[in-house]
């Protein structure tokens, strides 16, 4: 037989109540309201210098304070690492110390509650995979740790362009905004392909820098004085069909006359890919590697920002074309998106040509994904996705560089993917010259060093297929010069010299003169 089993009813209930649980809450700017604005300065950061300073431009049109952070430096990786979680990827902890040693340098001049009302930040946002959909809970932790936990920042969704007021109706993301950044965006983008295609060959150095910095200021006035055509399709319109950007572009053109370049130098051209922060950066984040390559007689062919915002209106449309869309209409969206892409391809062709096609055009999206396919699946979110193996293989095909530089972050997911997919590329593409650089923050030399090694190779490359046009043309290095004696547009920055089959300018130029110049062999 079984024991009984009693209950003791008698047991003690002096047990003390556990603790109330505090749950987790996303971080919750407190309002910003719209008779903060005229004093409050917004704070943004991340691009260069060149596409920061037109978009302050385009936020102080619409009457913002508006100011870019100082440009990311090696000591804001110490201040990333000090507040933020420890597996955060490199861009995340420089970009998050960057915030940090801004605000505190602030606060030790006006105090906590004056940077407070001062200031807010405002930055991209995404619900990506990688962490950049989670950029905003970094900063919410750095600014805990500051003390600063009522810093109010906003996050730009990068897929909306009319979000409304947000948070109180102090920013207010509507059109005149979002096309205002993206136009400067497109403007710091092709004017930051001139620079580059220019200053490896400047014949006085220097002076492609100078220009550049009047070139800038020139457009920061043309945004500054955008005109206002209303808050929704007038101003669209608008955009879409002004000359004014061309006009003033052109401008930007005529000061690039003056500078005069020797196309004869032998330069490697090096393709700069990667995670989108890391390449678009100029600086300490990622060993001012756009500096050193063009020290070590390398031509930079560096990433626009557009080919992202051009990525970013993909998923969407493979979506519709696969009918994997919620949409009503999938037809219809799928023609509305497509065209919209198409506007946005064609000014981006209509500000390069303003500069006389010196800028490079934007690579088929299709075309991207249709090469990466093999190794990368395009519907792989995250980061760049199949970018980094479409551009590299685009570069490799279409002949556009004679090596590629990708710039991967230490802890970066993604990338992690691309550079293992690149192996596969690898074994069936032996001879794409192709140089992954991890980037730590903290480990220059042997980042450098790894691209040394591809680079010698590519710079081999570049000096063979030179001497095979000369070889080929019968044409002399002291001919060619003598001829631009007698024709000095050749020797102007906006001169365009056609691609004709080679990675390197100088062969292509060599093979231009001989081709389409008469320029005949001595
Ligand atoms: S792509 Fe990589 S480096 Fe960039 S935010 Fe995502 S995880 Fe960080």
């Amino acid at each position: 037989m079984g024991q009984l089993v009693t209950i003791d009813t008698n047991l003690d209930t002096n047990i003390s109540a556990p603790p109330p649980v505090k749950h987790y809450q996303a971080y919750r700017p407190n309002p910003f309201t719209r008779e903060q604005r005229e004093n409050t300065t917004l704070l943004f950061g991340g691009l260069t210098w060149k596409h920061e300073r037109l978009m302050q431009g385009a936020l102080h049109n619409l009457k913002y304070k508006a100011e870019p952070l100082p440009n990311i430096a090696r000591e804001d990786l110490d201040a990333g690492k000090e507040l933020i979680d420890v597996g955060a990827c490199c861009p995340t902890i420089f970009t998050t110390g960057s915030l940090v040693n801004f605000l505190k340098k602030e606060v030790a001049q006006h105090g906590k509650d004056e940077v407070t009302k001062k200031y807010v930040y405002l930055t991209a946002g995404a619900c990506g995979p990688c962490r950049f959909g989670q950029y905003h809970e970094s900063y919410a932790m750095a600014l805990d740790g500051l003390g600063l936990k009522d810093f109010r920042l906003f996050l730009l969704a990068q897929d909306e362009l009319d979000q409304g007021e947000t948070g109180g109706g102090g920013l207010e993301i509507n059109l005149p905004l979002s096309l205002g950044l993206i136009w400067s965006i497109l403007c710091g983008d092709v004017i930051t392909d001139m620079e580059y295609a220019t200053r490896p060959y400047e014949v006085n150095p220097g002076q492609t820098d100078a220009v550049l910095k009047d070139c800038v200021e020139y457009m920061y006035k043309v945004f500054n004085l955008r005109p206002d055509h209303g808050k929704k399709l007038g101003t669209l319109a608008w955009h879409l069909t002004t000359n004014y950007f061309t006009k003033a572009l052109r401008e930007v053109r005529k000061k690039w006359d003056a500078i005069e370049v020797d196309r004869t130098r032998v330069k490697a051209r090096v393709k700069i890919t990667g995670e989108f922060w890391l390449q678009t950066h100029e600086g300490d984040g990622n060993y001012n590697i756009k500096h050193w390559l063009e020290q070590e007689d390398s031509e930079v062919v560096p990433p626009p920002v557009a080919v992202w915002l051009h990525y970013l209106m993909h998923p969407v449309i493979r979506q519709l074309e696969h009918r994997h869309s919620t949409s009503n209409h999938p037809k219809r969206d799928e023609m509305v998106l497509k065209a919209v892409e198409r506007l946005y391809v064609g000014t981006y062709n209509r500000f390069r040509k303003a500069l006389a096609n010196i800028p490079n055009e934007l690579p088929d999206q299709v075309e991207l994904k249709d090469l990466a396919e093999p190794f990368y699946h395009f519907e792989l979110r995250g980061g760049e996705g199949h970018m980094l193996i479409g551009k590299a293989l685009y570069a490799y095909h279409h002949k556009k560089a004679h090596m590629i530089c990708e710039l991967s972050p230490y802890s970066c997911m993604p990338n992690t993917m691309s550079i293992g997919s690149m192996a596969n590329v690898i074994g069936k593409y032996p001879d794409l010259l192709y140089a992954p650089i991890e980037v730590k923050g903290d480990a220059e030399v042997h980042a450098l060093s790894r691209c040394q090694m591809i680079l010698t190779e590519a710079k081999k490359r570049a000096k063979a297929e030179f001497e095979e046009v000369l070889k080929k043309t019968g044409i002399r290095v002291e001919a060619i010069h003598e001829y631009e004696k007698h024709h000095p547009e050749l020797r102007r920055a906006t001169y365009k010299v056609p691609h004709k089959g080679y990675s390197g300018t100088s062969a292509n130029y060599v093979l231009h003169l001989a081709q389409d110049r008469g320029l005949a062999r001595a």
